[in-house]
């Protein structure tokens, strides 16, 4: 968890919590909860220490938002008096009767998705007759459609993590007779060099061990003439990367570089379908058409991708099914990927943001599977 926010002003919270509040009436809500998970620090520049004590942050209509925080954590909160105001519990009160109190008389709640449930499960025992629903619907909307700060630092992070490829592609991260574990260290070492506070994952899977998407990166060898799949990404300045680019070690075969030029265009086709107004499902649908066409659809099996912001998967999942509405702002990977069970894997993926000006790529290096030494 990165303690590091990349944009904190204390207008910036005040704005977003009114913007909560507009969206709290609009739903006839009477209150907002807010615990672990990144609602939270997108609110009020403070990450919750994901333990068993409870942070909360309780936001309703009628007085400032209060975070409700243990009394030894308090010092971790930067203050904004103008944006809420700070209760700390001691060890031996209990902390959901005081968020209990601070809800009043509140009907509808909006909770957060990663707050634990036992204080929900409490919460419930507290206020009777009270409908929970959640938080998403409020903060979901915002957290989607970045601003410009966020996409500065979602830029940033993105160059970071393509400066990463470019040593792979460079031949720089050397492969053939380390493992798969060995590489993934290397790759996750080159991230924090390149300015990322924490690593998020780095996916290395070779061969046979690429057609499994989420490969953990284990104790294989990586050998000469194969293909090697990296897919890695990590939180800088409190916003993320992710990026998966393909080396292959000697000659591709045939089979494999055609399959690569059906991966590539699929890429390219949903990255294209990003734009303002269009529908996440419609990016979907742009990459797997390719895919489908060139006879791979069976192999390519699962959406083609996530948002990403604040987490690295967020809404809006770029998914069949999926109605909403592409706006500017809204940050997302497009990752299509091929899949031959026991012999090889291939993905491509970039970050993208769609902006009135069309999709703006956050990774911008070599698209192509480079042959390294
Ligand atoms: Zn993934
Ligand atoms: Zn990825
Ligand atoms: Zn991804």
């Amino acid at each position: 968890m990165s303690t590091v926010t990349a944009i904190s002003s204390s207008t910036l919270y005040a704005s977003r919590i009114s913007r909560v509040r507009q969206e709290m009436k609009r739903l006839s809500l009477d209150a907002a909860i807010l615990s672990v998970g990144h609602d939270l620090p997108y609110l009020t520049g403070y990450y919750a220490m994901p333990l068993e004590r409870l942070t909360m942050l309780v936001i309703t209509h009628e007085s400032v938002a209060a975070l409700v925080v243990p009394r030894l954590e308090a010092p971790r909160v930067t203050p904004f008096d103008e944006v809420f105001r700070i209760v700390p519990w001691g060890e031996t009160e209990n902390p959901v009767s005081i968020v209990a109190k601070l809800l009043g008389g509140a009907k509808n709640i909006a909770v957060g998705d990663q707050m634990w449930a036992r204080f929900l499960v409490e919460l419930m025992t507290f206020i009777s007759g009270a409908t929970f629903v959640r938080a998403v619907d409020v903060v979901g909307p915002m957290r989607m459609a970045k601003d410009a700060a966020e996409i500065t630092a979602l830029q940033a992070a993105g160059a970071a993590a393509d400066r990463v490829a470019t040593q792979l592609q460079a031949g720089e991260i050397h492969l053939v007779g380390r493992t798969e574990a060995q590489v993934s260290a290397d790759i996750s070492a080159r991230l924090i060099a390149e300015g990322h506070d924490i690593v998020n994952f780095a996916i290395v899977a070779a061969g046979e061990n690429a057609a499994s998407p989420h490969h953990h990166a284990g104790p294989r060898v990586i050998q000469k003439n194969e293909i090697v799949l990296c897919d890695f990404g990590g939180t800088m300045n409190g916003y993320c990367s992710d990026i998966t680019r393909c080396v292959y070690i000697g000659t591709p075969p045939r089979q494999i570089s055609s399959a690569y030029s059906v991966l590539h265009a699929a890429q390219a086709a949903g990255v294209k379908a990003g734009v303002v107004g269009a529908t996440c499902e419609s990016v979907d649908t742009a990459a797997r058409k390719i895919i489908d066409d060139a006879g791979f659809g069976d192999f390519f099996i699962h959406r083609t991708g996530h948002g990403i912001g604040m987490e690295a998967h967020e809404d809006p999942y770029m998914v069949s099914g999926n109605k909403l509405t592409i706006a500017a702002g809204h940050a997302f990977s497009v990752e299509p990927g091929i899949y031959i069970p026991g012999k090889w894997g291939m993905r491509l993926e970039d970050i993208v943001v769609a902006t009135n000006a069309g999709p703006m790529s956050m990774n911008n290096v070599d698209h192509s599977l480079v042959v390294v030494g």
